[in-house]
């Protein structure tokens, strides 16, 4: 099998080609933007592309012993780095451990490639020890970062990387991507908009419960700002849930509520509460553990705020 860079990431993939068929590849690349456009898929696709053996290959062949090595997951050349629990940081002697793999010759005679995701989750020590192996690369070795978040990499790793900044694709272009895929236009054009426009993220609500999720997240949400449900009970239901994730739900649901039902009476409160939200879900991506449910009863109640002053 061929990873394939997607059809938005074309420019993208042009321009690579150029680099590596002149050689002038740097060695190390930081592919950043919004969660949910496909910067994994063009990660793997450039490290597959990178170790497959047939030759004059604009994408990798997926037919030739290594492409079936990395298609398994069992290139010996071809490492990946992530935390070891979602949300915990990448851990230093994690870092080693790649730095030590990459000083060695390819096993495979072609490139050592690594892939870092999400690269943000590498702590001040992490991110140190793993500068000192882009100050002195070993011969045919890229190291592929992969980060949502770029601005909270220290400006020393950003410096080092050639950036590739992948913007959120046009809407005809996802929407086509996800039909595609799907084969069920309907469903792709429903739920498109609900991913902020994010086809891969779209397509992860598609083939998982996540639409059902937040669905119902959204109805908890609308019950505590009616004052149908208190903030209390409302914060208990949401203890299982993905902190990040459902943080993102409330701030798409406040961005839709602000541009549509109160869009004539804009209310500052809600800005404030957008604000606190982005507050909190820097929190848990930062690696800090909250407790849940404290978490989500005071967010909850001040939401109930933000409607018992409009009243
Ligand atoms: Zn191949």
């Amino acid at each position: 099998m061929s990873a394939l860079p997607l059809p938005w990431q074309e420019a993208t993939w042009a321009a690579l080609n150029t680099s590596i068929d002149g050689e002038r590849l740097p060695h190390a690349v930081l592919i950043s933007g919004d969660e949910g456009i496909g910067k994994s898929r063009l990660a793997t696709a450039l490290a597959q592309r990178l170790i497959c053996s047939a030759e004059m290959v604009k994408y990798a062949c997926g037919a030739c012993k290594t492409c079936t090595l990395f298609s398994a997951g069992n290139h010996p050349d071809v490492s990946y780095l992530a935390p070891e629990e979602k949300g915990k940081p990448i851990k230093i002697e994690q870092v080693r451990k790649l730095c030590v793999s990459l000083g060695k010759t390819a096993q495979q005679g072609g490139w050592k490639v690594a892939i870092i995701s999400p690269a943000e989750a590498m702590n001040i020590s992490s991110a140190n020890a793993l500068l000192k192996n882009l100050e002195e690369p070993q011969g045919k070795t890229l190291l592929i970062l992969v980060s949502n978040r770029p601005s909270r990499l220290s400006a020393t790793i950003r410096s080092r990387c050639q950036k590739l900044s992948m913007p959120t694709p046009d809407t005809q272009m996802a929407l086509q991507w996800l039909t595609d895929v799907t084969s069920d236009a309907s469903a792709a054009a429903q739920v498109l908009p609900l991913a902020g426009g994010r086809p891969l993220l779209a397509l992860n609500y598609l083939q998982s419960d996540n639409l059902d999720q937040r669905q119902q997240f959204e109805a908890l949400v609308s019950d505590v700002g009616t004052g149908a449900m208190s903030p209390l009970a409302a914060a208990q239901q949401c203890q299982k849930l993905d902190g990040e994730m459902s943080i993102e739900w409330f701030s798409r649901y406040i961005h839709r509520l602000a541009t549509t039902e109160l869009a004539d009476k804009p209310n500052p409160a809600l800005f404030s509460f957008s604000d606190k939200l982005l507050l909190a879900r820097n929190w848990i991506a930062s690696g800090n553990n909250p407790n849940p449910q404290m978490l989500w009863e005071e967010l909850f109640m001040d939401w109930a705020m933000v409607f018992k002053r409009r009243k």
